[in-house]
């Protein structure tokens, strides 16, 4: 059960989906505009979003940096477009998630369940104050605080997760299917969705997948985080 702030100005769409939400027993409050959406989210506490980017008075992406500004509430958006550019722009201004119009409810739900249960960690997932070290790496899973080189790193919730979680198991290589399974907590999925994530937080770490220091991507086969070369302990 979940306090749910549905975006959505297509009056068909938004009633189909306050039905939907209802009957699997969340709380729903909805809204037409970005506008209103962001003053809905400045009073009142939601534990998800579900944001379409189509609304007639700010473009999707402007709406959902507005409301990162404000507020880390998980978003869910749903976009008609279905291009990696647009997935890329998205997930960089603060999405959880996408959905990709038009979408089953059994899909929303599924994606909702999984966002909902990473906002909500089970106590005890995380062990007490363990800081993990990697190189020049330092992470803090208690407290969500990722350091390169005493520099302390702007990651989002994803990116941070992602790091944290092959920070765990250094020179491990880890399969996608496993990070989908593990950081994103979905059996199934596109590899896509990772890939932008592990970009994004390669660029944050300062290299590139072709001079790769820590995040290293095998072909086929998975990823690994391990201390750069020259600082591996001999
Ligand atoms: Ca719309």
């Amino acid at each position: 059960m979940a306090r749910v702030l549905v975006v959505e100005d297509d009056q068909f769409v938004r009633s189909a989906l306050i039905r939907h939400l209802t009957d699997a027993s969340h709380t729903v409050r909805s809204v037409g505009t970005a506008l209103e959406a962001l003053r809905e989210v400045a009073h009142v506490r939601f534990d998800l979003v579900i944001l379409d980017l189509g609304l007639p008075d700010l473009d999707g992406s402007e709406a959902l940096k507005m409301l990162r500004g404000i507020t880390d509430v998980p978003v869910i958006v749903a976009t008609a477009r279905d291009d990696e550019r647009e997935i890329v722009r998205l997930l960089n201004a603060g999405a959880d998630d996408y959905l990709t119009k038009p979408f089953s409810v059994e899909h929303l739900s599924a994606r909702m369940a999984a966002v909902l249960r990473r906002a909500r960690p089970v106590a005890g997932d995380v062990p007490p104050s363990t800081v993990l070290r990697v190189g020049g790496l330092a992470i803090d899973p208690l407290r969500r605080e990722a350091e390169l080189d005493g520099v302390r790193l702007d990651l989002t919730r994803r990116e941070f997760d992602l790091l944290a979680f092959l920070a765990g198991r250094p020179g491990v290589v880890v399969a996608r299917k496993e990070l989908l399974a593990e950081v994103w907590q979905q059996s199934y999925g596109d590899d896509q969705t990772i890939d932008v994530h592990l970009s994004w937080l390669r660029r944050k770490l300062g290299e590139t997948a072709a001079r790769p220091r820590y995040l290293h991507t095998l072909r086929g086969v998975g990823v690994k985080l391990e201390p750069p070369r020259a600082e591996r302990m001999p």
